[in-house]
C-alpha cells in the first residue's frame, strides 16, 4: 500500500459537484481508498489568466495500484466527468484535472508520468491545500518540506478558502 497525494482542480461547469464526484469516484475504485481531504480553495488561474477561477483541493489516498495504474484511473475519472483533452488548450479551461503530486516518496520520470509533479513547487494552488494535510512532508527531489516550498514561492497567485462545505 502506498500513500499518495492528489491535486484536484475544476474551472468549468459545476465546480463543487465535479470535485465532489471525482473524490467519490476515487474512493469507489477498487484498490484506492480516501484517507483525508483538504478544504476547498478558490484560486486564480495559472498560466492562462483569462479564464474562470478554479476550485482546488488536495486529497490523501491509500492505494495498492502502481503510479501508472493510478494515473489511468485518474484520467478515466476526468473523462467520465466530461473532460475532453482533444478540445483543450494547454493550461486552459477544464471541468476536472487530477494530478498525482506525490506517490510515497517515489521519484518517477517517464514519458507519461513525472512524480513528484513537475510544477507543484511553483503553484500556490497545490501547496496551500497540501499544507493542511502534510506540512512536514519532505519533497524527495528538492529535500524541502511543503512549508518550506510554500515559503520559497516566488509568485504567489491568489488562493482563498472556499467556505467550509464538505465535499467528501
Ligand atoms: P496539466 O495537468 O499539466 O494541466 P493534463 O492534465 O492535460 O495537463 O496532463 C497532461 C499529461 O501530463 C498527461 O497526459 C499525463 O501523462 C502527464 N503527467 C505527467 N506527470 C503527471 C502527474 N504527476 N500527474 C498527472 N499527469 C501527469
Ligand atoms: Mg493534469
Amino acid at each position: 500500500m502506498t500513500i499518495a497525494y492528489l491535486s484536484l482542480g475544476s474551472n468549468s461547469g459545476d465546480r463543487f459537484k465535479l470535485i465532489q464526484q471525482a473524490v467519490n469516484f476515487l474512493d469507489l475504485c477498487e484498490n484506492i481508498s480516501l484517507v483525508r481531504s483538504s478544504s476547498l480553495y478558490e484560486t486564480e488561474p495559472w498560466g492562462l489568466k483569462e479564464q474562470n477561477w478554479f476550485l482546488n483541493a488536495a486529497v490523501e489516498i491509500k492505494t495498492g495500484l502502481s503510479a501508472q495504474d493510478l494515473l489511468v484511473k485518474c484520467q478515466n475519472i476526468e473523462k467520465t466527468l466530461g473532460r475532453n483533452r482533444d478540445q483543450e488548450i494547454r493550461w486552459g479551461e477544464r471541468p476536472l484535472d487530477i494530478d498525482i503530486i506525490f506517490f510515497g516518496d517515489e521519484i518517477i520520470n517517464s514519458d507519461i508520468l513525472t512524480i513528484p509533479h513537475k510544477y507543484m513547487h511553483k503553484r500556490a494552488f497545490v501547496l496551500v491545500p497540501l499544507l493542511e494535510l502534510v506540512p512536514d512532508f519532505v519533497h524527495p527531489v528538492y529535500k524541502k518540506t511543503i512549508s518550506k516550498l510554500y515559503d520559497d514561492l516566488e509568485n504567489v497567485e491568489e488562493v482563498f478558502l472556499y467556505g467550509t462545505r464538505s465535499y467528501e
